[in-house]
């Protein structure tokens, strides 16, 4: 367990780092940022940071010897530089979490091994194996590269007039996964946590809106059953208790309808804080950033209660101009990044309204 004056150090600088470290600081802890050259905007709100490569083990280790537990904002952390790591200092949430998560196809069996719903899916690695994989699951399916593939990237919408060799080609021809395509009513999120001593909470279900596949908006309350809302709650339970999981994580779900009822479908698990709890940042008695520095200081979670409907947007590249009138509209909650250039598609900041 973490006492207050410990550091907590943080694998990756960008925003979601940034707002950890914020979260950080008014319970006594300090933190450490370790990410590769860039544009690091954690750095600016942070006690210590390393620019060094995640392969570079004399800085991991020199990184390790200066906090009491590592934690991440990214999943896609090399599986070496997580384990020369955790050989020195605890790494949490523990790697597990990450081996799972970045591979789409272990994603997807270990949800689906759950006896959670997936969307149907078959794993392809060649031509081949797409031709054959497309006369099971039909058109249209999305083929996704089976790693590093976020906010779109990686994947191909396969269509009636789209030919298997073209969408092949589309995803780099790489190892992946086809998937049947779901005619969502809505996507939504789950934000939730689970600490040391296997306390697990969840805020309430939002519902995402995405625009050229990036998160655009989150909304509370989703439009969903409170069946609905149960159901995905208690399987983000059951996923953070099959990881033995510590911190904040989130699934995304995609909600179809079958008659009069809803069906809800796993899209993916984030093993970190997410943009689609951005809203808890003022909407929420504890942000998902404050819930996991708790978590993985090993100290009792907050309350996750939310305090109002809740609209939330994401500022992408040159939306982030609409500051001036953001922080004139009263009781709006803007949060800027602290980025150094606003290129198209780049998460630029967020803001929220809360209504009380
Ligand atoms: P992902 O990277 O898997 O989260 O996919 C990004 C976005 O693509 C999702 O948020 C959906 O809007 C869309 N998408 C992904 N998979 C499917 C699917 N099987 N059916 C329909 N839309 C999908």
């Amino acid at each position: 367990m973490l006492k207050p004056g410990d550091t907590v150090g943080i694998l990756g600088g960008g925003q979601l780092a940034r707002m950890m470290a914020l979260a950080a600081a008014p319970l006594g802890l300090k933190c450490h940022i370790f990410a590769p050259e860039g544009d690091n905007p954690a750095f600016d709100v942070s006690a210590a940071h390393t620019i060094a490569g995640y392969e570079d083990k004399a800085a991991l280790t020199a990184f390790a010897a200066s906090v009491a537990v590592v934690t991440y904002e990214f999943e896609n952390v090399p599986a070496s530089t997580a384990d020369v790591l955790s050989a020195l200092v605890p790494v949490l949430p523990a790697p597990r979490a990450l081996a799972i998560t970045q591979d789409r196809l272990t994603e997807k069996s270990f949800i689906r091994d759950l006896g959670l719903a997936v969307p149907d899916f078959i794993a392809v690695s060649s031509l081949d194996e797409l031709e054959a994989a497309l006369q099971r699951i039909g058109r249209p399916s999305v083929l996704k590269t089976r790693r590093l593939g976020y906010d779109g990237k990686g994947q191909a919408m396969i269509r009636q007039d789209m030919s298997a060799q073209s969408a092949w080609e589309a995803i780099g021809q790489a190892p992946a996964i086809l998937e049947a395509f779901v005619p969502f009513e809505r996507e939504v999120s789950v934000v939730a946590a689970r600490s040391s001593s296997g306390e697990v909470t969840a805020y309430d279900i939002c519902e995402n809106r995405h625009a050229h596949h990036i998160l655009a908006q989150t909304t509370l309350p989703a439009a969903v059953t409170s069946t609905t809302e149960a159901a995905a709650k208690d399987a983000a339970r059951q996923i953070a208790e099959a990881l033995g999981y510590i911190g904040v994580f989130a699934v995304e779900f995609f909600v179809a309808s079958s008659g009069a009822n809803e069906v809800l479908l796993v899209n993916e698990i984030a093993p970190r804080v997410h943009n689609s709890g951005h809203w808890t940042l003022g909407g929420a008695e504890t942000s998902q950033f404050e819930q996991h520095i708790r978590a993985v200081a090993g100290w009792p979670l907050g309350r996750p209660k939310r305090l109002g409907r809740i609209e939330m947007e994401n500022l992408i590249g040159d939306e982030v101009n609409r500051w001036p009138d953001l922080l004139a509209e009263p009781g709006v909650l803007l949060e800027l990044y602290g980025k150094r250039e606003a290129r198209p598609g780049r998460k630029m900041g967020h803001f929220t309204r809360v209504y009380r």
